[in-house]
């Protein structure tokens, strides 16, 4: 029997294949687990199994794109996301680890039981269906620019079984009918444009539209802030994720546009991941 054929011999094909990406081993087996449709137990279980020739086939075709860089959660369609299994596509960006943190923060805040809440710009929908999984009283709406990005968090409610949480088509606030918000997140653009970043990793693959905004990657999260007002409760929040080092701009371009509370809070490497504040008009 030919070793490539057996689980074993296939994940160590895989990471000698894979051996420039430093996560080669745990790629292998997420890959070879998706297309055998097999859980990380089974395969420890049965590593001498032979796997039938189509998953093979598959198995190496995805290796092949994940060498030339492809995304993981690209190539097996999912990502999972605080309690959630969402779908991706190249039309969003991957939901990330550090957005947790916009969830945490905003879960914190002190808000009405039955909350107004809209994300600007969802992508996939994390994190409005993570707010909405853990407050079922909260109306959460969530908007984006791409109807392919609306169509696909939509999905992710379907799938999430949080149907309550409304989609939409929306640049910012452009779409949005006149009504104030209790609390108002986002996960911007805010990529500097010459970001050498940008050239590096998972990242060459997904949309420079979610990633990239102005030299100084601050052009959208000050035009929501300037914006924000006119759809915010007195004494509602407004939460950005954003660059390590923007949070003082970010706290800056706040107090210019009437904002109080200013706070940043440090994601799980002790950088500035998330800066609030709350709209109170004078
Ligand atoms: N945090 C993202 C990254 O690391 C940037 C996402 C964004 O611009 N919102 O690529």
């Amino acid at each position: 029997m030919h070793l490539e054929s057996t689980i074993s011999g296939l994940l160590v094909w895989a990471k000698i294949e894979l051996n420039e990406q430093n996560s080669a081993a745990i790629d292998a087996r997420v890959l070879l687990c998706h297309c055998a449709q097999i859980t990380p137990s089974f395969v420890m279980t049965w590593p001498e199994k032979v796997l039938p020739v189509e998953v093979i086939d598959r198995f190496r075709y995805l290796v092949g794109l994940r060498k030339l860089g492809h995304p993981i959660a690209y190539l097996v369609g999912y990502r999972d996301f605080w309690t959630l299994r969402l779908k991706v596509s190249e039309d969003t960006l991957i939901p990330r680890p550090e957005t947790e943190l916009l969830v945490e923060q905003a879960l914190a805040l002190h808000l009405p039981s039955q909350a107004k809440v809209l994300d600007l710009g969802t992508g996939t929908g994390a994190i409005a269906l993570a707010l909405a999984s853990e407050r079922s009283n909260w109306q959460v709406k969530g908007v984006d620019f791409m109807p392919k990005a609306v169509a696909l968090a939509q999905d992710n409610a379907q799938q999430c079984g949080l149907t309550q949480v409304q989609f939409s088509i929306s640049n910012w606030f452009a779409q949005i009918p006149p009504q104030q918000f209790d609390l108002i997140v986002s996960n911007p653009p805010y990529v500097e444009s010459d970001s050498p970043y940008l050239s590096q990793g998972d990242v060459r693959f997904e949309p420079l539209w979610a990633l990239i905004s102005g030299e100084s990657g601050l052009d959208d999260i000050a035009k929501i802030i300037t914006q924000a007002g006119q759809y915010l409760n007195e004494s509602g929040w407004l939460l950005f994720e954003h660059g390590y080092l923007q949070g003082p701009a970010i706290s800056a371009l706040f107090k210019q546009a009437g904002f109080i509370a200013c706070f940043t809070a440090q994601d799980l490497n002790g950088l500035d991941r998330v800066t609030g504040a709350q709209f109170f008009p004078r």
